[in-house]
Formats: C-alpha cells, sequence, structure tokens
C-alpha cells in the first residue's frame, strides 16, 4: 500500500506579511489551545474512518507559523497520529518556522518531540528587502536559527527564499544566495514573488507605491541560481527546489512535498487545509472560529471527508490524468515516464495527451529523455515557462 503523507496546517501568524496569501491570521493567539483540540480531533475521526491504521511516511506542519506553537503541544499532536496511524520508521516530520520566533532550548524540545526536520522562513538576507516584505525577522536570526538547528540534533533543514523582489538586483540576490548556500542547509526552496490579489503588496503596486516585478529579470536571477546551486553540489529536483545527496547516498529532497508532486495520497488537516485521498479532494473551511465549531459537532466521518470540509470532490479519470501531468512535470530530474502512466492509468500518454507533447516538445518545452527515450521533462526554457507547459494539460 502507497504510504499517506498528513500536512497539518496552524494559521497563526505574529504579523501578516504584505505579499502572504496563505490561511493565516495575526492576533489570534487565544485561539491555539481550541484549534490544537479540534485538530487532535480531525486526527481521530479520519484516523478512525479510515478503518485500518493507514502507514504514514510524512507528516508537515505548515502554515501561517507553526512555531509559535509550544513543542509539548505538538509532541501530543503527533502523539494522536501515532495513535490512529501506523507512523513509518524513519518518517519525514517536518516543521515550517519563523526565524524571528525560535530558541535554542526550543528547538531541542521540537527535536525531542519528534520532529526530524526543519524549513525556515529566510527569504532574503537584506534588512531591507525583509522590510519590504514585513518580515518579523533579520538575517542574523537564520543564522542563529540554523546553529541553534544543529546543536539540537537536526540533520535535515532547509531555507526559503524569495527572488523577483521589487527593487532586488541580480547582485542582491546574489548575496542572499551566497548567505543561504553558506549556511550549509540540505535543503533550498527558491520562489519568485508573485503579488496575490487582496494583498496589502497588490494595494502598493496598484497605487504605484513599489514597482510590480520584472519578470524577465525574475528569470535571470532563476537561471542565475540554478547554474550557482549546480556548482554547489545541489541537485534541482524539483522547479522551485534543489537538495544536496550526502556521501552515504541520502537524498534530502522534500520526501512530503514529492507526495504530491507524485501524486499520492495526503490528508490535509487544520483549517484551509487541502487533501487527496481515494481519488476524492478535499478543502477544509478556512476560519479558524469555524472550523474548531465544525470539528465540536461531529465524531465521526466517512474516509477520506472531514466535518470541517467546506467542499470535497471525486475527480474523474481525465481531470486525475492531467493533475498527474501538471504536478509530474515539475519533477525537472526524473519528469514523468510513459511506463508509469501506463501504470497508473492503464493508457498510453502519447494516446491521451499527443498533441499537447508534440506542440511542447515543438516549442523546445519539453524534451524525451532516458535510455528508452521514455521519460519526458521539461528542458531549460521549459523550467522557465513552466505555467505555460502546465496550462497544456488543463482541459478547457
Ligand atoms: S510569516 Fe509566512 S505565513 Fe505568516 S504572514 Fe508572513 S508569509 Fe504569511
Amino acid at each position: 500500500m502507497i504510504p499517506f503523507s498528513i500536512y497539518l496546517h496552524i494559521p497563526f501568524c505574529r504579523h501578516r506579511c504584505n505579499y502572504c496569501d496563505f490561511n493565516t491570521y495575526a492576533g489570534q493567539e487565544k485561539q491555539i489551545p481550541a484549534y490544537l483540540d479540534a485538530l487532535r480531533h480531525e486526527i481521530a475521526i479520519l484516523g478512525q474512518a479510515a478503518g485500518i491504521r493507514l502507514p504514514v511516511h510524512t507528516i508537515f506542519f505548515g502554515g501561517g507559523t507553526p512555531s509559535l506553537i509550544a513543542p509539548g503541544e505538538i509532541h501530543r499532536v503527533l502523539k494522536q497520529i501515532e495513535k490512529e496511524f501506523d507512523l513509518l520508521p524513519n518518517a519525514e516530520i517536518t516543521m515550517e518556522a519563523n526565524p524571528g520566533t525560535v530558541s535554542r532550548t526550543q528547538l531541542e524540545a521540537l527535536r525531542t518531540a519528534g520532529v526530524n526536520r526543519i524549513s525556515f522562513g529566510m527569504q532574503s538576507s537584506h534588512p531591507e528587502e525583509l522590510q519590504l516584505l514585513e518580515r518579523i525577522h533579520a538575517f542574523e536570526d537564520v543564522i542563529d536559527a540554523v546553529r541553534w538547528s544543529r546543536q539540537a540534533g537536526f540533520y535535515n533543514l532547509s531555507l526559503d527564499l524569495i527572488f523577483g523582489l521589487p527593487f532586488q538586483s541580480l547582485e542582491r540576490w546574489k548575496t542572499t544566495l551566497d548567505h543561504a548556500i553558506s549556511l550549509k542547509t540540505e535543503h533550498l526552496s527558491l520562489y519568485s514573488l508573485t503579488v496575490e490579489p487582496g494583498t496589502r503588496l497588490n494595494a502598493w503596486v496598484q497605487k504605484g507605491i513599489v514597482p510590480a516585478p520584472d519578470d524577465d529579470k525574475a528569470a535571470d536571477m532563476y537561471e542565475y541560481a540554478m547554474v550557482r546551486l549546480a556548482r554547489e553540489c545541489f541537485r534541482q529536483y524539483e522547479i522551485s527546489n534543489w537538495a544536496r545527496v550526502d556521501n552515504s547516498g541520502k537524498d534530502y529532497a522534500s520526501r512530503h512535498n514529492l507526495q504530491y508532486w507524485l501524486d499520492q495520497p495526503y490528508l490535509g488537516l487544520g483549517a484551509g487545509a487541502h487533501g487527496y485521498a481515494g481519488g476524492v479532494r478535499t478543502a477544509n473551511v478556512n476560519a479558524i472560529g469555524q472550523y474548531i465549531r465544525m470539528m465540536k459537532k461531529e465524531n465521526s466521518s466517512v474516509f477520506p471527508l472531514s466535518p470541517a470540509n467546506r467542499v470535497f470532490e471525486k475527480i474523474n479519470r481525465e481531470t486525475e490524468m492531467q493533475e498527474w501531468m501538471m504536478v509530474g512535470l515539475r519533477l525537472t530530474e526524473q519528469g514523468v515516464s510513459r511506463a508509469a502512466f501506463w501504470a497508473r492509468f492503464s493508457r498510453q500518454m502519447e494516446a491521451v495527451f499527443g498533441e499537447e507533447i508534440e506542440n511542447l516538445l515543438e516549442l523546445g518545452l519539453l524534451e524525451w529523455f532516458g535510455d528508452q527515450q521514455d521519460r519526458l521533462r521539461l528542458t531549460h526554457q521549459g523550467k522557465l515557462l513552466g505555467n505555460q507547459v502546465f496550462m497544456q494539460f488543463v482541459g478547457d
């Protein structure tokens, strides 16, 4: 049986950053105890609804700012998962953390609680850029956080960076990247800034207070990062993600995120979380109070549904094939294979997507590779125009 992944959403932040459109809330910390009760209840309901103790090989505390939750509470959540699910040995247990919210003792306690991977939101090493993004941390906090994490026994760390910021020069981006590399983490995620509707940053751009991100400059930064990180022995395994492989051959690619890109099942628990299991996509209500109330009302559900679902949808075969291509092609190294497509859908990949593939091959955005030339992946140009590629596979 394919092991499951569990995503747990922690929708609390000290401050709402101006570019953020995630489901997260500032100034709601008083709701944390009730929220965690509801989250444990949701774990219990889903675990019991499954009928068997489903194997779980990755857990991810995302947000929001999960590092605002006391390690003892994280431990209780993990215990609840262990009770209801078959948590496999060597499971990857990741927590996203804001470098401005962690201490050495907290990191030690998180390690003891069972968390074994931390992803820090570094974003930039320049104070002006961090200020522009309204981040509450300084680069020095990232240095401390990484050092304390190592001392606490974390051997799998990741940093998130953002490029393509208003006013950001290529030179500045190079320095941020240098600083991130100097911290010797096992993994890096690099995201191009998108100005999302409804954010304060969007309002500033509309009013001309800050310039809109420059796509060409962002593409230069991305290309620079690809070359620079390859030189540092980072392997780009996904459009936005790079990992090291250590001397023993251990690969530090995020196993949790690979679950999404390999189109494998995951449960999404907590306010606003999304899940995908048994061919059903689920999405929970966003508001914290509503989530807590909905979880209080019910004691059972039908797997993989949750009492907190705001929507659920049975995915038809055609959509499943489209999504499989879209997420699989994000994997820049391994791409998608004819054999895997056949194994999953009992159809020939080209019989379903022949026209789209041909079109993208002609545009130079996809290429066949492998001994048998039976795997398809993005070309260099395809990585720069990923969305254009993925959109080809979306139906009318
Ligand atoms: S810390 Fe992260 S999740 Fe919270 S508001 Fe800022 S960007 Fe959004």
